[in-house]
């Protein structure tokens, strides 16, 4: 049985539960909704993506990794920067939210039956396989 089959059919891979697993690729994915956050706001403006690190454009407060974390940084500042309560546009926990829900859900859609898997996963099924096999 292969990694894929073990995720669908009984129990996630290290005998830990499908939803712990959807869980981290949703993490995964709100992650990558993060660094499409820096894409959307520094590629207009024709700026580095990885210089600087990520700052405040109003007050350039240097943002620390625990006030960086996809969605629940935005939510524990409640949408403004730590050092001069600028107002953080709902757009980054929106894209990161979407992202991570996106992610989760095309594994979730998957494991429902055969539209979802239509619709699923086949990509990340394969990326898994190329890798684990
Ligand atoms: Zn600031």
């Amino acid at each position: 049985m292969n990694w894929e089959d073990e995720l669908y059919r009984h129990h996630g891979p290290l005998g830990l539960p499908f939803h712990f697993w959807t869980l981290f690729i949703g993490i995964f994915g709100a992650m990558t909704g993060s660094f499409l956050n820096v894409v959307i706001h520094r590629m207009p403006r024709e700026e580095s993506i990885v210089h600087p690190p990520s700052h405040c454009p109003t007050c350039n407060h240097r943002i620390p990794m625990w006030q960086n974390m996809p969605i629940f940084s935005w939510l524990m500042l409640r949408g403004r920067c730590a050092s001069c309560r600028t107002a953080i546009s709902p757009r980054y926990i929106g894209v990161e939210a979407l992202t991570g829900a996106v992610c989760r859900g095309v594994v979730v859609l998957r494991r429902i039956g055969p539209v979802g898997r239509r619709f699923g996963v086949h990509f990340v099924g394969g990326i898994c396989r190329s890798h684990l096999h």
